[in-house]
């Protein structure tokens, strides 16, 4: 079994209300091989809502709020999905503040990557659960 953004699999929780499916992903809810999750969602946060992007640790949004505490909070619950059915492996959204593995924005909305992981990807490897994008699929 398998944690997968919950965006990747066709639910429309981007910041922008849209999802972005992936067919791959879909395939593999439908089949009950894995289950979808939004830590931003189970952080507070509303959908749609404004971008949002690391900047020296925190999550800061594009007119300047700081997030970091429902980012944070939402990791961890997703987090405890992920271990209450014993999933070992995530495919998660690439880039994304949350779910980004590997490189993310560079904290400046300039389009812009830099080396990092989000806010869940970082936790679900912290709790040795491999994680990867689905454009690594
Ligand atoms: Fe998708 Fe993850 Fe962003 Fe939720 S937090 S919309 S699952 S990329």
């Amino acid at each position: 079994m398998k944690i997968v953004s919950a965006c990747l699999a066709g639910i429309n929780c981007r910041y922008d209300g849209k999802s972005g499916g992936n067919k791959n992903i879909i395939e593999m809810v439908k089949k009950g091989e894995a289950i979808p999750v939004c830590p931003e969602q189970l952080g507070g946060l509303s959908t749609p809502k404004e971008k949002h992007e690391i900047k020296q640790g925190r999550v800061i949004s594009e007119t300047g709020v700081d997030r970091t505490e429902e980012f944070s909070r939402g990791a961890q619950e997703a987090l405890k999905i992920a271990k209450s059915t014993g999933c070992k492996k995530a495919i998660l959204k690439a880039m994304s503040p949350s779910c980004g593995c590997g490189r993310i924005y560079d904290g400046n909305f300039s389009g812009n990557l830099v080396e990092g992981d989000g806010f869940f990807a970082r936790l679900l490897k912290q709790n040795k659960i491999s994680v990867k994008t689905e454009e690594e699929l």
